[in-house]
């Protein structure tokens, strides 16, 4: 599973996404600790940082973690008002400092390390991703997709703004043929 196939454009929708919905049907992404840790790999700036084995409780971690953002970025996409201090109980959890490292061909890096229980320390960068969203992205390109049965998100960050749908093969190709089945029985 590649980032590009969930459709978000930003690790923290992306992350809503590993949930969706298929002819009303609920696909759920992650069985697993380790499919969560995949996850991460393909999301994360700095995935050779992370554990060849993901630690126990991954799955159940983050899927409560994903729903938890769910209602925050929903509540925020439609102006209701933002559990600010659930976001920032979530950020408590595992902060961050910054760690000089050798890297192998001798230069100096700079990585980010996270204090806190080993599955919050992996999730943290998604929640600061997170944060992000909520208190800098532009709400009106936050958008879900116009297909009704959809559940996906993502942020719209096409020149014109007009991106409607979580991709043309999941939902604008079936809405064109829709809308065309339609024109046509009314002609
Ligand atoms: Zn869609």
């Amino acid at each position: 599973m590649s980032a590009s196939e969930l459709h978000g454009d930003h690790p923290a929708l992306d992350l809503l996404n590993t949930v969706m919905t298929v002819d009303g049907a609920k696909v759920e992404r992650w069985t697993s600790d380790g499919d969560v840790l995949a996850w991460l790999r393909t999301v994360a700036d700095g995935a050779d940082s992370l554990p060849a084995r993901a630690p126990a409780g991954l799955l159940d971690a983050a899927r409560a973690l994903r729903e938890q953002l769910r209602g925050l970025v929903a509540a925020r996409k439609d102006g209701a008002p933002v559990d600010v201090a659930a976001l920032n109980a979530l950020l408590a959890r595992a902060p961050r400092r910054l760690v000089v490292m050798h890297a192998e061909d001798g230069a100096l890096r700079l990585v980010n390390a996270y204090e806190g229980a080993a599955t919050d320390a992996l999730l943290a960068p998604v929640v600061e991703a997170a944060a992000h969203l909520l208190a800098e992205e532009k709400q009106d390109l936050v958008k879900r997709c116009e297909n009704p049965e959809c559940t996906l998100w993502f942020l719209d960050k096409s020149k014109s703004h007009q991106r409607r749908w979580c991709s043309m093969g999941l939902c604008g190709n079936r809405h064109k043929v829709a809308s065309f089945r339609k024109r046509k029985a009314a002609a």
